[in-house]
């Protein structure tokens, strides 16, 4: 449920309505807009209460108008926020007309390797940097991550190089470590539906980077989102890193482009693609990139690597860090083409 305020309604009378909802023992959230606030109610509504909350609400002053909110995901959905979410972190803006490049190895493994890559993301016009030190890995005798020590190479190179930085975090218990070291928290694939984590990190006080379940539907996904919204975080960016495939014989995943133009339909949250994780291929991540910004992406997470067959994780699908540049020139005319910057 939506109450929307008149544009002269006082604060008073938005503190009439928030109290009346936490009277019926609701969960009220004040969404302030540019011109007026919007109070919604994220919980769902028992239904013999449904009817007369609405009526009881439409008669106090200031109120506009109530609307129910049709979908599962509430604080996710356009009907609660019909303007796109732009998330601004330092001169960054994520959703808005700029398409964000972030880029960096699938691991932080050495300080030399994390300062190549990031010269090499800020040289080609990356904004944010990327390095994985806590590592997902199919198998426990796999290179596992730097784990802390990764986080303080991460936090070091984005700063040398004024870059932001992102990061996944696998365990509610690192998320305040995590959150002390980069700018945007990952939740992998893996840990999409993982819901203590998605609470743990909507706590923590950073924007959240939620990648999509590998078989996960658009609703499953938004849910997910919707934890993290209703843990008090408002900054949540998608990112669509590809789904279980039908062939996995030339990609890893099947990137679904078709959930970009859906989830602006769906969504005002930021969608980035993964075109790295998707296909498991560096040769076939720059017309993926390309895809992806064609079809409206606002952003794009990348792996690059500075010596990609020496990877310890993922270098198969890292493109070299001395191919970024000419990448992302091209990636500028398409975001031209579509009438962005990039
Ligand atoms: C990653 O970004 O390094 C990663 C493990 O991605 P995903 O969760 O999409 O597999
Ligand atoms: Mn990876």
């Amino acid at each position: 449920m939506i109450v929307a305020m008149r544009k002269d309604a006082t604060p008073e009378h938005i503190r009439r309505v928030v109290e009346k909802i936490r009277q019926a023992g609701l969960s009220p959230v004040e969404m302030p807009g540019g011109e007026r606030t919007a109070i919604g109610v994220a919980s769902a509504i028992p239904a013999d209460l449904r009817g007369p909350l609405t009526d009881q609400l439409q008669a106090l002053e200031g109120v506009a108008s109530v609307t129910q909110v049709s979908r599962a995901f509430k604080l996710a959905s356009r009907e609660f926020h019909p303007a796109d979410t732009v998330i601004a972190l330092g001169e960054v803006r994520i959703g808005g007309p700029q398409v964000v490049v972030m880029a960096g190895p699938c691991a932080v493994e050495s300080r030399e390797q994390m300062h190549q890559a990031a010269a090499a993301v800020k040289e080609a016009g990356g904004l944010i940097l990327r390095g994985g030190a806590y590592k997902p890995r199919t198998s426990p005798y796999a290179f596992q991550g730097l784990e802390s020590e990764g986080l303080r190479l991460l936090q070091e190179a984005g700063r040398k190089f004024g870059l932001l930085t992102v990061t996944e975090v696998m365990d509610p218990h690192d998320v305040g470590l995590v959150a002390e070291h980069v700018d945007i928290l990952q939740i992998g694939a893996r840990n999409m539906q993982n819901y203590p984590l998605l609470v743990a990190a909507g706590k923590s006080g950073r924007p959240v980077l939620l990648k999509r379940g590998m078989s996960a539907s658009l609703d499953e996904w938004l849910l997910a989102a919707e934890y993290v919204l209703s843990a008090g975080e408002s900054r949540v960016i998608l990112c669509e890193r590809g789904v279980h495939p039908l062939d996995r014989t030339y990609t890893r995943n099947t990137l679904d482009l078709s959930c970009i133009p859906v989830l602006k339909e769906l969504t005002h949250l930021p969608v980035v693609v993964d075109p790295s994780h998707a296909t498991g291929n560096a040769r076939l991540v720059p017309a993926m990139c390309r895809a992806a910004v064609a079809a409206g992406a606002d952003g794009l997470l990348i792996e690059a690597h500075p010596e990609p067959a020496r990877a310890l994780c993922d270098g198969q699908q890292s493109v070299g860090t001395r191919t970024l540049g000419s990448l992302v020139a091209e990636l500028r005319q398409v975001a031209r083409a579509v009438g962005r910057t990039l």
